[in-house]
């Protein structure tokens, strides 16, 4: 894939609104505050979704008079592109600096015929998994809904689809970044929802996918705002060893977690869509017979895929990859249970592929880790967003 030359930063000019991160409904009312008809909305999202045009000035079918007032009453704001990586395996990762100057990280996965971004919806994250990079660096703030998008608009012009001629080349996105999606809602709804409208990004519904490692409210709150695809990041298959590598499972056991995806998914208009339940497998944590067994058993009569995600070691934590006889093994206990199980290839080893790892690598340099394991109490994060 060709790279395009990155795109300029427009500055941090939070004081005005950023048409990127507006649904059609927003646009259009911040269109009729300034007498405008509804269909300038759809100009100005084809613009900006479609074509990747950023300056209103570019914007021909829209007239001078407006294309000013534009320009003196919103911003379409972009976060500057920092490190942009590609791996031998075509693995790509993108760390883009947002207002405030931290880094958020993005990543594009190409297998076959389809090509995955996976967005990021916080800067860190509180919820602190055992096993997660990202949870290592403690959580900043939430992204807004266009530093959401942007991602995707920034991968997308950096692989040249915004280019004369330039095609889709991004097929799917998943919500598995940094950062716990449904802890910041309502920007991650509006992002979604943007990257499946038509004026948007124009994705499938199958193949936006939030994932949440159990805030059960939220998922609750879900329901007839979005119908985006779920992935659960489940991990165990009991409490004991959930409590453990997902903190958050104290406070909404599997159970509960279990009960709100049911509903959400009984809830999407088109019901053959299914769950992916995710598991990282650990070596000699989750990853023996008896938890394959144990997960076979607790997911029956659910409609389900589970993706296997051998560990991707970092250098904060001990736990291992287990090794690939062992994989497969896990792999075949489920599928002689009849489900239909997937195994993520590893990928961009070469550029720190670990969810929060290129970011993490290079705040290290400011200690930032050391300093919020310092100050932070084994649950204080977990307790401060739940409350
Ligand atoms: S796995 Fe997800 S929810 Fe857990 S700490 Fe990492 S980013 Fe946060």
């Amino acid at each position: 894939m060709m790279s395009e030359p990155l795109p300029i930063a427009t500055g941090a000019r939070q004081d005005k609104p950023n048409l990127l991160g507006m649904s059609m409904q927003e646009l259009e009312l911040f269109l009729q505050t300034l007498g405008e008809k509804p269909f300038r909305a759809r100009q100005l999202m084809k613009w900006i979704h479609h074509q990747g045009v950023v300056d209103f000035d570019a914007m021909s079918n829209i007239s001078k008079v407006l294309r000013q007032r534009l320009k003196q009453l919103a911003v379409i704001e972009l976060p500057e592109v920092v490190h942009q990586h590609s791996s031998a395996d075509g693995t790509r990762k993108w760390a883009v600096r947002v207002h405030g100057g931290s880094l958020v990280e993005t990543v594009l996965i190409p297998e076959g015929q389809r090509a995955t971004l996976c967005v990021s919806s916080q800067i860190g994250c509180s919820l602190d998994c055992s096993f997660c990079s990202t949870g290592k660096q403690g959580y900043q703030r939430d992204l807004s809904a266009a530093e959401i998008v942007a991602q995707l608009w920034l991968a997308n012009h950096s692989l040249g689809v915004y280019r004369e001629g330039g095609s889709r080349v991004i097929t799917n996105v998943v919500m598995m970044g940094m950062g716990e999606p449904l802890l910041n809602f309502d920007n991650v709804v509006t992002a979604a929802n943007l990257m499946m409208d038509d004026f948007g990004y124009g994705l499938s519904k199958r193949r936006v996918t939030l994932s949440t490692s159990g805030v059960v409210p939220a998922l609750e709150r879900l329901i007839g705002k979005t119908d985006v695809s779920l992935a659960i990041s489940l991990h165990a298959a009991n409490d004991t060893l959930r409590n453990e590598l997902v903190p958050i499972n104290r406070k909404y056991p599997i159970s509960e977690l279990l009960r709100a995806t049911r509903l959400y998914m009984d809830h999407l208009p088109d019901r053959s869509r299914v769950v992916v339940f995710e598991y990282t497998l650990i070596k000699g944590v989750n990853d023996l017979d008896q938890h394959a067994h144990e997960l076979a058993a607790l997911l029956r009569g659910i409609p389900c895929k589970i993706n296997l995600i051998p560990f991707n070691p970092f250098p904060q934590s001990d736990y291992k990859r287990p090794s690939a006889a062992r994989v497969d093994r896990f792999k075949r206990i489920l599928q002689q249970d009849g489900y239909i199980v997937t195994v993520r290839s590893t990928r961009g080893d070469d550029i720190d592929a670990a969810c929060g790892q290129l970011v993490g690598k290079v705040q290290d340099r400011t200690r930032r880790n050391e300093r919020y394991r310092a100050r932070l109490r084994p649950d204080e994060a977990l307790v401060k967003v739940i409350n």
